[in-house]
């Protein structure tokens, strides 16, 4: 059977390859997805399927079956992100500094081909299947907690989605039980002073000596009040004072990211940051300010659902080739909230092709697929509801 849907798969290779090419083409940023959603409405239409439009260019379809019980949604995220693509492809993105680093375009691909092969077989599916297109996946708050807000898990009784992974090999699938993505983290720190002349500075309140040591102190969160079996990562990214040499500035500016994957962990870091910027400023005669943005959730998988697709995903690749206790990942994902509403499981679908020298991260200017995980990820997809 599931061999069987491979090869099924594998027969829409051209498709799918269309597809992806013809979105790699036409990327859009977050919340712009207005060809993007255009051109995948009309792709399920010609599949005789109902399409409505929840939130912004978000995209529902379903796909019922006459033997079916209950219901399953896949999803996919359909934005592109502001970055100018480097790649010497025919395909190449149109829209200057604009392009599908993500993979996005991939995912989209895989679910227009998932619905192409399940609306011709509905005969055989054990569960119903909404298909959720879904927009910003990008732009925090995202775009899951619109869709899900406007219904899209409203009967829905598991929910799974997957994202292209170039550091796993084309033909590999991996997944894991548990927290699976960081709750990503901005943070902005002003410190406020008082400036003047960088030969009187005792006639200032300096902000850089503060913001230097605040620097230094904060890399401690982690390494002094984060328990070793847990894990955080804290960056500084910005640092920015002042203008010449013989100016002392009037404030300082430090930006950053604290990514976490459990949220009492994620509390005391904003606990103690607080303090921290707080005391460095009280100590300098400086005013500090704290901004917190909180991102994404952590993506929490389900037990039985990070089960399911291990098993599915077995049967279509090989158990060798299914990693069902992957190493978490440090980047952050809207679909964290699906998993907060109903069972089921994020998954990671190789991408990467060392010996076709496809190893770009995505998010560089140089990222790509190989496109032969474009009928992998439609297999597997189609298994959860077979
Ligand atoms: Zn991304
Ligand atoms: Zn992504």
């Amino acid at each position: 059977m599931a061999h069987e849907l491979l090869a099924a798969a594998q027969q829409l290779q051209d498709y799918l390859t269309t597809q992806r090419r013809t979105l790699h083409m036409m990327p859009e940023l977050s919340l712009h997805e207005f060809k993007t959603s255009e051109h995948c409405a009309h792709e399920l239409s010609k599949l005789g399927l109902k399409v409505s439009k929840p939130w912004g260019e978000g995209l529902i379809a379903d796909i019922d079956g006459p033997n079916a019980k209950g219901r399953i949604a896949l999803r996919a995220d359909m934005d592109a992100l502001p970055i100018h693509e480097l790649n010497d492809i025919p395909y190449r993105s149109k829209h200057d500094g604009v392009a599908h680093m993500c993979g996005h375009d991939t995912h989209m691909a895989v679910l227009l081909g998932t619905a192409k092969l399940l609306a011709g077989m509905r005969d055989r599916l054990r569960h119903n299947v909404r298909l959720l297109f879904q927009p910003s996946e990008e732009l925090p708050p995202g775009g899951a907690p619109g869709m899900i807000e406007k219904g899209a898990l409203e009967g829905v009784d598991e929910v799974y989605g997957l994202h292209n992974l170039p550091a796993l090999e084309v033909g590999q699938v991996a997944t894991c039980t548990g927290a699976m993505t960081a709750a990503a983290d901005i943070f902005e720190i002003k410190l406020t002073g008082k400036g003047g002349h960088a030969s009187r500075p005792q006639e200032t309140l300096d902000p850089i000596p503060a913001a230097c040591e605040l620097v230094g102190m904060l890399q401690t969160l982690v390494s002094r009040r984060v328990a070793p079996f847990e894990q955080a990562v804290l960056s500084v990214t910005k640092v920015k004072s002042g203008t010449t040499h013989n100016i002392i500035p009037d404030d300082a500016e430090l930006m950053g990211t604290v990514r976490t994957y459990e949220e009492p962990v994620r509390a005391r870091i904003i606990e103690e940051m607080r303090r921290m910027v707080s005391a460095v400023a009280q100590a300098h005669g400086l005013q500090g300010e704290l901004h917190y943005l909180r991102g994404y959730d952590s993506i929490v998988n389900h037990e039985s659902g990070a089960k399911r697709v291990a098993q599915a995903a077995a049967e279509i690749v090989g158990k060798n080739n299914v990693d069902p206790d992957y190493q978490r990942q440090t980047w952050g994902e809207d679909f964290a909230y699906y998993l907060q509403k109903k069972p089921g499981a994020f998954f990671l679908l190789g991408s990467g092709n060392k010996a076709k020298g496809i190893v770009n991260p995505v998010h560089s200017a140089r990222f790509n697929v190989d496109e032969a995980c474009l009928p992998i990820g439609v297999a597997v997809m189609a298994k959860l509801a077979l």
